[in-house]
């Protein structure tokens, strides 16, 4: 018996990198998966295609899968998205809020446009689809799952990056707030707090040595993650395994929230 046996599965931002490696863990574990994106611009035929593969492996796995394309900062389309995916299927169990984007700039140059950007699918997406699934769960009985893909920034602070840990930040009390709420009707909400992860959002650096290398070095565990390690993490949140966890974030971070700096003993000299 297979952990996720029969359940069926939303993630979203389920097209590239740890969107995508959950979507397939939760194949192998089971699960039918509808997977989420938006894409456009030149990327958007790679997406398709890389898309259409991950379908092929979740089919392999003798699970169903479908494709969603919704932009998770719209209500409506969020709504038609959840619609779609309950006419097909009857049902939902597992949500995934997963889709999340980044931009970098220097705060005393953050537009209000890239801020609001950033939290609207960062954190407005998220609630979004959160209270969509919630208004399922409630209304067929039963309970169900939900797992944010929160960030070592929910805690730690991110310079450059103001909207993105403000929005990772947020989604810490989302997933808090979310699980207190609903714990006694059943529906369990968590989050998974990945920490440096080998994935297209990390362009910047995965395929420079030096850069990856520079980045590794502040790691504990000496290297960056992998999507399917963080997938790991999200199977067993979703799977009964994990029946009496509540409001929770496990940093899969490689020890990133340790404070890597008091390694040595510079605080207190001899
Ligand atoms: P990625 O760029 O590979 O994937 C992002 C996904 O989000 C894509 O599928 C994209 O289509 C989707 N997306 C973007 N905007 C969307 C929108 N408006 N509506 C629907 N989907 C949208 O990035 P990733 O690294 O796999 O990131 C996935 C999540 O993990 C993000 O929430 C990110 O913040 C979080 N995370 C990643 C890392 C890391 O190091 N990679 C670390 C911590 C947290």
């Amino acid at each position: 018996m297979k952990r996720l046996d029969g359940r069926n599965a939303l993630v979203t931002g389920g097209s590239t990198g740890i969107g995508r490696a959950i979507a397939i863990r939760f194949a192998q574990e089971g699960a039918n998966v509808a997977i989420n994106y938006h894409s456009s611009g030149e990327e958007a035929e790679i997406t398709h295609e890389e898309v259409k593969k991950a379908c092929g492996i979740i089919r392999e796995y003798g699970c169903r899968e479908m494709v969603v394309q919704t932009n998770v900062i719209d209500e409506g389309d969020v709504q038609e998205m959840f619609a779609r995916v309950l006419d097909a299927w009857g049902r939902i169990d597992i949500l995934v809020n997963n889709a999340g984007i980044q931009k970098a700039a220097p705060t005393e140059d953050v537009s209000m446009n890239d801020f609001d950007r950033v939290l609207a699918v960062n954190l407005r997406g998220a609630f979004l689809c959160a209270r969509e699934a919630v208004r399922h769960f409630l209304a067929r009985g039963g309970g169900g799952v939900i797992i944010n893909d929160s960030s070592v920034h929910q805690i730690i602070p991110k310079p450059l990056y103001t909207p993105y840990a403000v929005s990772k930040a947020g989604m810490g009390n989302l997933t808090r707030t979310l699980a207190l709420e609903y714990a006694g009707r059943g529906i369990r909400v968590n989050a998974v707090g990945p920490g440096a992860i080998l994935t297209p959002i990390n362009k910047a650096w995965i395929n420079n040595p030096e850069k990856k290398a520079e980045v590794e070095r502040h790691i504990p565990l000496c290297r960056a993650g992998t999507p399917e390690e963080i997938a790991a993490v999200f199977a067993f949140l979703a799977s009964d395994d994990a029946s009496y966890v509540c409001g929770q974030t496990i940093y899969a971070c490689g020890g990133l929230t340790l404070y890597p700096d008091f390694r040595t003993t510079w605080s207190s000299p001899d």
